[in-house]
């Protein structure tokens, strides 16, 4: 049984892994990850969080059309007859949607790896579906008060609550954390939960936010000096524990950055030459929302100089086609620099390691568990 898992999971993951590295090679632009930003709708009020739920007075009217389950699950078997062979679920909370459910049995059935990001609050009671999933990502930002203090109270021992039942589902679980003001010094709390718990974490800056949430997440945000400061501990820690995914080349890229974070660097400006790598998204990777819109990344989704085509006015190649080649070079989303990692031969045998250890401590929780 085991055995068949593992198999599985890794028979997914080297699907993606194979996809990376011919778009490394080849530069062929082709869609491989989808981002399925299946809800906007959220159970928690995160302040430094940037979506533009429906129960906020700010959020989008109901009037707009959404993504219908029938729709999502023709998108999905769409894009992997175009190639995409890794899919995220992301929201707002994924699990809030009413489609969610459905979504999820048809990956399963499809046999391709996906990633369900979420705040965990639903995760303890909706084991068989979480079952189903070949990752689990729970956003978690520290200990109690750390974590509470952006995220609101109770909200850490949510996730906690849901880590736990995760791992003794079997399920792999990797967390993301959200590096703020509130959380600049938590590292060392984050790892030791993964040593603990047999897990691995990805650190993430808080991004800006489009305008109309601007000035609540700036209130959060680290300054450029204490983002580089922080990815320069980041490197430190990197020394000591295997727990954290961010590669070495993306926090150095963070810690050498050129110019103000802020800042989207333009393949025509004279900074270009700092990182010359393609970014994958836009190429690779694109994000879909509940209203059909396509987007390269988060980035473009929040400026307003890009205009989202969505899949059902001119179609699907249309909608991706619109979102691909963006004039940018680089830009702060350290993210990025961990795909383009990705992309390259000798990740190959790296990304089969992470796996391997992933799938395996995911299954050595459960049999310690048994
Ligand atoms: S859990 Fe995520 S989507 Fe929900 S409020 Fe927090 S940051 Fe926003
Ligand atoms: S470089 Fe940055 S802004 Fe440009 S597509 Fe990549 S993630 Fe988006």
């Amino acid at each position: 049984m085991i055995t068949h898992w593992l198999a599985r999971n890794i028979s997914q993951r080297s699907r993606l892994f194979f996809g990376l590295v011919r778009f490394g090679m080849t530069r062929q632009p082709r869609p491989l990850i989808a981002n399925l930003f299946i809800t906007e709708r959220c159970n928690a009020r995160c302040l430094y969080c940037y979506v533009a739920d429906v129960n906020r007075p700010d959020g989008t009217p109901e009037t707009q059309r959404r993504m219908s389950g029938p729709e999502w699950l023709d998108l999905i078997d769409r894009l992997i007859d175009r190639g995409v062979r890794y899919f995220t679920l992301v929201g707002g909370e994924p699990m809030v949607s009413p489609d969610c459910a459905t979504i999820i049995d048809h990956l399963y059935r499809r046999n391709v790896f996906f990633n369900l990001t979420t705040n965990g609050s639903l995760v303890p009671k909706q084991l068989d579906l979480v079952r189903k999933a070949s990752q689990l990502t729970i956003s978690l930002d520290g200990d109690e008060a750390a974590n509470d203090a952006l995220r609101g109270a109770g909200w850490h021992a949510r996730a906690m609550k849901a880590i736990d039942a995760a791992i003794s589902a079997g399920v792999p679980v990797r967390i993301n954390t959200v590096v703020t003001k509130a959380n600049r010094d938590q590292i060392g709390s984050i790892v030791a939960l993964c040593e603990d718990r047999n897990l691995f974490v990805t650190f993430s800056p808080c991004i800006d936010a489009p305008e109309f949430r601007q000035a609540e997440t700036r209130k959060w945000m680290l300054d450029d000096k204490d983002v580089k400061a922080f990815f320069t501990d980041l490197l430190a820690w990197k020394r000591r524990t295997n727990r954290i995914m961010n590669s070495d080349v993306s926090i150095q890229y963070m810690i050498d950055y050129p110019t103000d974070f802020e800042r989207v660097v333009m393949r025509d400006d004279p900074e270009a030459g700092y990182y010359e790598a393609p970014c994958t998204y836009g190429r690779i990777q694109y994000h879909f929302n509940e209203f059909g819109e396509v987007f390269p990344c988060g980035i473009w989704w929040n400026r307003p100089d890009y205009a989202a085509k969505t899949v059902f006015d001119g179609g699907l190649d249309m909608a991706i086609a619109n979102a691909s080649d963006r004039p940018c070079q680089y830009c702060s989303f350290c993210n990025r620099v961990d795909w383009d990692e990705m992309t390259r031969p000798r990740s190959l045998l790296k990304g089969i390691d992470m796996t391997v250890r992933q799938a395996l401590g995911a299954r050595s929780n459960l049999t310690a568990k048994d």
